[in-house]
């Protein structure tokens, strides 16, 4: 299913004379001196057309920061007028939607735990009413495109079209190295479905550590996305959220210095094929690493029953013939003999120490 959005370009509404836009600030405003710091710091940054704070954070547990509330918006409005850059925050509710408002604030954006819910979009849309602030939608948490695209599309059905969707990666099960894993074909299929919907990426809350900042914003690029938005603190290692993603002011000039332009390549065709095809290896060698560990958990079961029936570990008949039937098995699929049982002969030599700790597991 597919509906069209109806979109102002990027450029009717944001000066771009550099690439990549970026949005940069805080994960959380803390005080006046953090927020000024910062902002005065980054607005010397070209690319840096956007700043960023949290003011009404969502925790996923409570008792943690929860945001300095409302008095982050007045030091906001002090970063407008001194700086020139736009401002914008996160918007969880009707009523952060007209505090906003009533100070100034630029652009708005909707966060992963809120964008899931239709009834909060509603709302947050009504509250927007017909103010032609623009709308940043960030992805849901889990990877479902679909509800990341109805959040988009119920804003602008109801005349909003100042819209940017933010891709902060998704929550999944063994995401390591990543914090939220990029699943990069999800952005790129909304991108397919969506030309002229601005997407831009949000490499902090991908990483969840800033080393891994570069090569991500790199990729982002060459996936020819729109720009980008990088949390960025005064003092990251006593930042009251998210202090292992944050980057300094400085150290966001220095990433951004060393990217490599490489404009419409014209090739962006096989970039988006590789990325499918590599998330489809992704997805494999997951599958594989499952059901591994499962097969190795019901060769425990079998050790259990070998120990309390007193039977040897080496079954040689049984290993004789489940070879000779796996490597028929991979032959007819075009596997070769050699791989099959080299694959095997692994899998079965952990398999027996498996056993082996079964065995001589104290059960008293
Ligand atoms: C944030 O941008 O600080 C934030 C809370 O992000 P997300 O909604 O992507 O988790
Ligand atoms: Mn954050």
């Amino acid at each position: 299913m597919r509906s069209t959005l109806e979109i102002t370009p990027l450029e009717k509404w944001l000066p771009l004379e550099t690439h990549p836009m970026v949005i940069a600030g805080p994960c959380s405003a803390e005080t006046q001196e953090q927020i000024m710091e910062t902002a005065l710091s980054v607005a010397s940054i070209p690319q840096v057309k956007i700043f960023r704070a949290g003011i009404w954070k969502p925790r996923t547990r409570p008792g943690a920061f929860e945001g300095v509330g409302t008095k982050g918006l007045q030091w906001l409005q002090q970063v407008k007028e001194q700086t020139g850059l736009l401002v914008t925050v996160e918007v969880a509710n009707p009523r952060h939607v007209q505090e906003a408002l009533e100070y100034g604030i630029d652009i708005l954006w909707i966060g992963a735990r809120t964008v899931v819910n239709p009834f909060s979009i509603q709302e947050i849309g009504e509250a927007i009413g017909n103010h032609d602030i623009p709308v940043m939608i960030k992805n849901p948490l889990n990877p479902d495109l679909k509800t990341w695209m109805g959040a988009i599309e119920r804003l602008n059905r109801m005349g909003l079209t100042k819209l940017i969707a933010i891709h902060r990666g998704f929550s999944f099960f063994n995401r390591s190295p990543y914090r939220n894993a990029p699943m990069w074909e999800i952005p790129i299929e909304l991108k397919r479905l969506y030309p002229n919907l601005p997407i831009i990426v949000d490499p902090s809350h991908i990483c969840g550590n800033r080393e891994l900042i570069p090569d991500t914003i790199q990729k982002a690029l060459d996936l020819e996305m729109n720009g980008l938005m990088i949390e960025t603190h005064i003092n990251p290692s006593k930042a009251l959220t998210d202090k292992n993603q944050q980057v300094t002011p400085g150290h966001l000039r220095e990433i951004l210095s060393k990217l490599v332009l490489r404009g419409e390549s014209g090739n962006i065709e096989f970039s988006y094929k590789l990325e499918e095809l590599r998330s489809e290896i992704d997805k494999l060698d997951e599958e594989l690493i499952e059901i591994l560990a499962r097969r190795m958990k019901v060769v425990e079961e079998i050790g259990t029953y070998k120990k309390v029936n007193k039977i040897t570990i080496l079954q040689l008949k049984r290993w004789s013939q489940l070879t000779h039937d796996r490597i028929q098995a991979g032959v007819k699929l075009g596997l070769s003999r050699e791989f099959i049982l080299r694959l095997l002969e692994s899998v079965h030599e952990e398999g027996i120490q498996r056993q082996i700790d079964v065995m001589n597991r104290d059960e008293s």
